[in-house]
């Protein structure tokens, strides 16, 4: 039985791109591949368009953060728990969730915390919500009687989603997931026992009582006090009931995430790290362009760039050009990259990367970590770059006096499908930038641009 059904809808636009048959890239908001869709129905639904066919996955595109079901059902089977009960916090960890955990360990012999990947959390930006639920785990229960998973999605609100959640619970193991009986249905009674064969916890919803001087339900308590223990806006510009409804290390984490946070509540998404990866000739104008982009993203985005030359120069001082040590040079860089991006910088590399198999393979790396990835291709023509021979290094190679140069003596590889190309023998600095800008911009990948266009400086050239 599945309680919900989960569709796919595009906008119009894309829908009128798609044709039935034909496979389409299924990629992440955050632009990490994740598969394909064979398209095999278009359906008009709510004014977008359902697409619905088969899906194969990219088995690297799992992000590392995301627990598998198999990982987590190994570790119960490693406690030797039977009575396995499970809660999945719609928000930051607060001591609601607690609470409700602690409910279920008094009779079950573990619990699983399954955080949702996604959440519409005002209050907490994800990486601060995922780690509530880590601190409060690590701090407030037993460790030998608890697991901390994240699962894929967001939690879906309603009686269905609570069934689907409980569901998605089972797979990970959870025999009695904690399911909150706020009065709107019972779905979770009606089937699981019967089809799922799951027991689930049904607790009221918690409620603080200043009276009583601890969480409760409206089960527990007769006074008229109480309150609910949800934590919102308000609760956060309230000390003392921000005290009683989150521990202090997570009261900290908000506070470190934005320093207003307890005070004024709100803040945006912390920028997202991305890699935009640079491939191309010597002299086809990496090093410009990725100073150009960085140059227009300044003040939007942190950005380091790494240069293909520098990063010889120090990181892999005395590799030389062979292919072995050329792939170890990408590889190098791309681990910098992603341990950038992975705190939220904007990396930008420019090295030849002269191999499409070793380019795919960095790729990947950064996918699983579900960390965005665009491969520009600097092209130009050879007489071109001859022509140009920034560095005199065509001449030497083109004398014979340069053995393993790119594209006269050694190979080149253009990528057969980069995310964004530019010709830089025939457009301008500028056109190709801007191009590159725009295909960070259409992945969502930058925040509000600064208006004004900052000039080239002497150190930037
Ligand atoms: P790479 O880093 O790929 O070895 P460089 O950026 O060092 O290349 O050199 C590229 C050269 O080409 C620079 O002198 C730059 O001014 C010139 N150039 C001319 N047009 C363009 C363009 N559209 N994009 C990038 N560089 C360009």
């Amino acid at each position: 039985m599945w309680p919900v059904a989960i569709t796919l809808t595009v906008d119009a636009t894309t829908a009128a791109a798609l044709a039935i048959g034909a496979p389409a890239a299924l990629w992440t908001h955050a632009g990490a591949l994740l598969g394909a869709i064979t398209v095999r129905e278009l359906a008009e639904l709510d004014d977008r368009v359902a697409v619905a066919g088969e899906i194969e996955l990219v088995p690297a595109a799992i992000p590392a953060e995301l627990d598998t079901p198999r990982a987590i059902r190994a570790a119960i089977a490693a406690h030797g728990w039977r009575r396995v009960a499970g809660h999945a916090p719609t928000a930051v960890f607060g001591r609601a969730d607690e609470h409700l955990g602690k409910l279920a360990l008094a009779t079950a012999d573990g619990l699983v915390i399954l955080r949702p990947a996604e959440a519409a959390d005002r209050i907490a930006p994800t990486a601060a919500r995922l780690a509530s639920a880590a601190v409060v785990a690590r701090g407030y229960f037993p460790a030998e009687r608890i697991e901390l998973a994240t699962m894929p999605g967001a939690l879906v609100p309603g009686a269905a989603g609570a069934l689907l959640t409980a569901l998605v619970a089972k797979n990970y193991g959870v025999g009695q997931p904690i399911v909150i009986d706020d009065g709107t249905g019972n779905l979770c009674d009606r089937f699981a026992a019967r089809d799922l064969g799951l027991a689930p916890l049904r607790y009221a919803p918690v409620a603080q009582c200043p009276r009583c001087d601890e969480l409760t339900s409206a089960r527990c308590c007769p006074h008229a006090e109480r309150q609910p223990a949800l934590v919102d806006d308000a609760v956060l510009a309230d000390p003392a009931r921000t005290a009683a409804l989150l521990r202090p290390e997570v009261v900290q984490l908000l506070d470190r995430a934005h320093p207003h946070a307890t005070a004024a509540a709100t803040w945006p998404e912390p920028t997202r790290g991305f890699i935009l990866w640079f491939t191309g000739l010597s002299g086809a104008g990496k090093s410009t362009l990725a100073a150009a982009v960085a140059r227009a993203l300044r003040g939007a985005v942190p950005l380091e760039i790494l240069d293909g030359d520098e990063v010889r120069a120090h990181l892999s001082k005395g590799l030389s050009f062979s292919r072995a040590d050329r792939d170890i040079n990408v590889h190098r860089i791309a681990f910098v990259a992603r341990t950038l991006a992975r705190h939220g910088v904007g990396v930008i590399t420019a090295a030849i990367s002269p191999y499409a198999e070793t380019r795919a393979e960095v790729r990947a790396l950064a996918a699983a970590r579900g960390i965005p990835f665009l491969e520009v291709f600097a092209r130009a023509q050879l007489a071109s770059l001859v022509a140009r021979d920034v560095k005199g290094l065509y001449r030497q190679a083109l004398a014979g006096e340069l053995a393993h140069f790119t594209g006269v003596s050694d190979p080149y590889e253009p990528p057969t499908a980069p995310d964004v190309e530019v010709v830089t023998d025939v457009d301008t600095i500028e056109h190709c930038a801007g191009a590159i800008v725009a295909a960070l911009q259409s992945r969502g990948l930058l925040g509000a641009l600064p208006t004004t266009h900052a000039t080239l400086t002497r150190a930037d050239a």
